[in-house]
C-alpha cells in the first residue's frame, strides 16, 4: 500500500506538497523558487541519492544556489535560470536545458554531453572549468547573440571562442570547425577597413580555412575568368583567339606549369603575370586548407 503523504514518482521518497500528489521537485508547476528548490534537493538528497530522476524545473529558479555531485537525469529544466549559480560535478543526462540560463557563472566539471537537448541555451562570460559539452547538433549551430534581434556580435565573438577551445579539447573537431567558422563570422562583422575587406575575401575563397571546396570551385572560376579575359583582349596570341586556346594557356599559367608553347603578346602578358601571381597563391592556399581539414 504506497504511502498516501509521499511523492508518487516511483524513485522519490519526498513528501507531498500541500493538495498536490507529488513533491516540490516533481509537481508540474513552473518557476519554482530557489528557497524551496534548496529545501526539496537537500532532503532528496538525504532520501533519495545524488540521481535526480524525472523532475519537473521548468523556468526553474536557480540563482544563488551551489549545485554539487548531482545528476538531473530525464528532468525538464527548460528555461531554467541558473545565474550567480556555481556547479560542481553536476551531470543532465538525458534531460532539457533549452534557453537554460548559464550566464555569467562558473561551471566546474560539469558534464551536458548526455542532454537531451539544450538549444538556445545562454552562455556568456560562463568560466568553463573542465566542463563537457556534447556535440554541436544539440546545443544549436549558432549561439543566442547570433541569432536574436538585435544581434550582438560582440558577445557571439565572445562565446564561440570558448566554444572552439573546449571542443578541440573534447577532440570533437567537426563542432571545433563548425564554431571557428562562427567565430570568425563575427569578426568579421566586428572588424572594420581592411580587416573587414580581408575576412570577407577569406571567407568568400576558403571558408576561414575550414571549406576546401569552395577553393577549388574559386580555382576553376578564376581560371575561366581570364580565359574569357584572354579573349576580351584579343586572345593569348592572334593566332590562338578563341575561348578553347584561352582556356588551355589560362590553366598552364594558373597552374604555373609554364609549357611555353603559346607565348602571350600585348595586355594579354599583364593578364598572364596577374594570374600567374593568384595562381600561386591559390596553389598553396588549396594545399594549405585541404591539409588543414584532412589532419583534423
Ligand atoms: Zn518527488
Amino acid at each position: 500500500m504506497p504511502n498516501p503523504k509521499i511523492c508518487r514518482e516511483q524513485t522519490c521518497l519526498l513528501e507531498r506538497e500541500a493538495g498536490q500528489e507529488y513533491c516540490t521537485l516533481h509537481v508540474r508547476r513552473e518557476g519554482k523558487t530557489s528557497e524551496d528548490l534548496s529545501i526539496a534537493l537537500e532532503k532528496y538528497k538525504e532520501l533519495c541519492g545524488r540521481q535526480i530522476h524525472n523532475a519537473y524545473l521548468v523556468k526553474a529558479n536557480f540563482s544563488g544556489m551551489y549545485l554539487d555531485h548531482c545528476n538531473f537525469k530525464y528532468s525538464d529544466l527548460t528555461d531554467a535560470n541558473f545565474r550567480d549559480a556555481r556547479l560542481y560535478k553536476v551531470g543532465f543526462d538525458f534531460s532539457y536545458l533549452d534557453h537554460a540560463d548559464f550566464e555569467g557563472i562558473i561551471l566546474e566539471r560539469v558534464d551536458m554531453r548526455r542532454i537531451k537537448s539544450g538549444l538556445g541555451i545562454y552562455f556568456y562570460q560562463t568560466i568553463f572549468d573542465y566542463v563537457l559539452l556534447p556535440h554541436v547538433d544539440k546545443i544549436g549551430k549558432k549561439c543566442v547573440y547570433d541569432t536574436q534581434e538585435p544581434r550582438e556580435p560582440q558577445k557571439a565573438y565572445d562565446v564561440y571562442h570558448d566554444l572552439i577551445h573546449i571542443y578541440r579539447r573534447l577532440g570533437y573537431a567537426d563542432s571545433a570547425g563548425h564554431y571557428y567558422e562562427c567565430f570568425m563570422d563575427a569578426k568579421r562583422e566586428i572588424s572594420t577597413g581592411l580587416e573587414r575587406v580581408w575576412l570577407t575575401l577569406l571567407w568568400l575563397i576558403c571558408g576561414y580555412g575550414e571549406r576546401p571546396m569552395r577553393t577549388f570551385l574559386t580555382f576553376i572560376f578564376l581560371i575561366f575568368t581570364y580565359a574569357i579575359l584572354y579573349v576580351a583582349v584579343g586572345g593569348p596570341t592572334e593566332d590562338t583567339n578563341n575561348f578553347i586556346e584561352a582556356s588551355y594557356f589560362s590553366v598552364v599559367t594558373f597552374t604555373t606549369l609554364g609549357y611555353g608553347d603559346i607565348s602571350p603578346t600585348g595586355w594579354s602578358r599583364l593578364l598572364a603575370c596577374t594570374e600567374a601571381l593568384v595562381g600561386v597563391f591559390m596553389n598553396s592556399l588549396f594545399i594549405f586548407v585541404f591539409c588543414r581539414k584532412m589532419i583534423q
